[in-house]
């Protein structure tokens, strides 16, 4: 039996997670689940998976939370420390997929206990790749992409010699907005930019998707989890998403990995590696789909990857401060303060703000990484009111 935690696990990706792991219950003993306001669901979970605990992110959320739960032996527990020290309970294969910042410190604390991180929360090698990376060595732990197009680049170096990389290639539906206008984007509602054409998200990745803040983010994990140059990372459009990337070697081919637009493949990939085992998604019909079209992103109405590309080149802490900038400028949108292509510029100024100052120029630690967030959000709070 392999122990399993599962942190967000009242979220998308969560969900699809648990719903793999229900299919082999003789397999998997589930340790730890964690959720934020949907108490009703984590309560649920941690029944239907015979947790030994539920942890819920919010204080206040912690009395419906007991409620739900007493008299079935499920211990609980409330607060981000709480969150965290769950992830400190001995598990083979942990799932982190909270979203935002938030997933960092859980995370990191999965990764001391040695075991596999199953890593569905880009935003922890955005902020403090170098440090993640650097935690998973010194405790021999593995971490396993599940954002889909790192699952796909990892699939395509498999058996491969990542020095003889040339290129590496993650594709972009498009988001919600890919045939609209500038002029028409800059009117944009958050209920408009929450629907994806291809993918059934949580809400905030399914914005970031229609601004290209969810691949600017993506370019920066790329280059941060497989170490490749940003030189040599590009980002394409590819409106059907069944190709999710494609890595170029010296001698010009091309791996592709072509699959659904359902994240159970990727989840699974990571369950199960270094196995393949059958999963329960649809087989791709390629003469029914007849043709798959591509077309470069335009840098202009997404200035999120040309901002990625400046992070990339900056390094240091500058990836914490354009998460955290992002994090608050999406808040604002949703929240209807600022509109569409102010999310962009929010971040752009809070980036200028923050690089003359001394932030965070020495070696990366969490607490550094948590400094840099923090003070993003006060610059991004300040620049947001201002707009
Ligand atoms: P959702 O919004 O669906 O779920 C987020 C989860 O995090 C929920 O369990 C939520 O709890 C919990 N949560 C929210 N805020 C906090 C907080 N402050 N502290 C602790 N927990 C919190 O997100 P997704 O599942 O879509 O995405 C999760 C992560 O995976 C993100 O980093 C995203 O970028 C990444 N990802 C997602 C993909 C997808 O297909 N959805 C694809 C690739 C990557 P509750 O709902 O109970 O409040
Ligand atoms: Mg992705």
């Amino acid at each position: 039996m392999r122990r399993i935690s599962v942190f967000g696990a009242t979220g998308s990706i969560g969900v699809n997670t648990l719903d793999l792991i229900a299919r082999r219950p003789d397999a998997f003993d589930v340790v730890a689940l964690s959720g934020g306001r949907n108490v009703a669901l984590l309560a649920e979970l941690a029944i239907r998976h015979r947790a030994e605990i539920a942890v819920t992110a919010f204080e206040e959320c912690l009395p419906n939370l007991r409620d739900a739960l007493s008299g079935t032996g499920i211990e609980t527990a409330a607060g981000s420390d709480a969150v965290t020290e769950a992830a400190g309970r001995p598990a083979d294969w942990t799932m982190s997929a909270i979203v935002g910042a938030a997933g960092l410190p859980p995370g990191l604390k999965a990764l001391e206990q040695g075991g596999t991180l199953a890593l569905a929360n880009k935003e922890s090698l955005v902020c403090a790749g170098p440090l993640m990376l650097e935690t998973a060595r010194r405790h021999g732990s593995t971490i396993l992409p599940v954002d889909s197009e790192h699952s796909a680049v990892f699939q395509a170096l498999l058996g491969e010699d990542i020095a003889k990389v040339e290129r590496v290639i993650i594709t972009a539906s498009g988001g919600a907005f890919r045939d609209w206008s500038i002029e028409r984007m800059a009117r944009a509602t958050p209920e408009e930019a929450a629907s994806h054409p291809n993918w059934d998200m949580g809400q905030r990745i399914t914005i970031d998707s229609a601004s290209m803040f969810n691949k600017a983010l993506e370019l920066i994990e790329t280059h941060e989890y497989f170490g490749i140059t940003p030189d040599r990372i590009e980002a394409l459009f590819h409106p059907e998403s069944m190709i999710h990337a494609m890595v170029g070697f010296c001698d010009g081919g091309l791996m592709a990995h072509i699959g659904p637009a359902d994240m159970r493949h990727a989840i699974g990939f990571a369950l199960n590696h270094p196995h393949r085992e059958p999963l329960p998604v649809e087989r791709l019909d390629f003469a029914k789909l007849g043709q798959f079209t591509f077309r470069a992103p335009d840098e202009v109405k997404y200035p999120a990857l040309r901002l990625a590309r400046e992070v990339m080149q900056a390094g240091g802490h500058n990836g914490a401060v354009f998460n955290a900038a992002k994090e608050a400028a999406l808040d604002a949108f949703i929240d209807r303060r600022i509109g569409f292509p102010q999310m962009a510029e929010a971040v752009e100024k809070v980036l200028v703000k923050l690089s003359s100052s001394h932030l965070g120029k020495g070696a990366m630690t969490l607490d550094t990484v948590l400094d840099a967030d923090a003070r993003a959000r006060v610059a991004a709070a300040e620049i947001i009111a201002a707009l």
